[in-house]
């Protein structure tokens, strides 16, 4: 069975290259760069979190609300159903309110 090699443009490829003792292509160091990038900015988001992230209640719901089905799905799997479900009640009579008002 032949030995798969790792394509040019991942980080694989990059990694190829170092065993290889070669200097990594363009394609290469730039897939190696935003590998970088998207680590640093996981690590960043995480930090940020141990913070603790405080949003109102009314934009958390408005956010989801305007986010895509993929979005709200991943949000659905980090966010507890009946707090879900709160958020958009408040939401949905926060603007009912809002109407009336106008
Ligand atoms: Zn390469």
């Amino acid at each position: 069975m032949k030995k798969r090699t790792a394509k040019c443009g991942t980080e694989s490829g990059y990694q190829r290259h170092h065993r290889l003792g070669e200097t990594a292509c363009r394609a290469c160091l730039d897939a190696k760069r935003d590998s970088n990038r998207r680590r640093y900015i996981i690590s960043r988001s995480k930090h940020v979190l141990e913070k603790g992230v405080n949003l109102p209640a009314l934009t958390v719901a408005r956010m989801y609300l305007l986010s895509p089905v993929d979005v709200q799905l991943e949000l659905d799997r980090i966010i507890a159903p009946d707090v879900v479900d709160e958020l958009v009640r408040l939401h949905d009579h926060y603007v009912d309110l809002t109407r009336k008002a106008s």
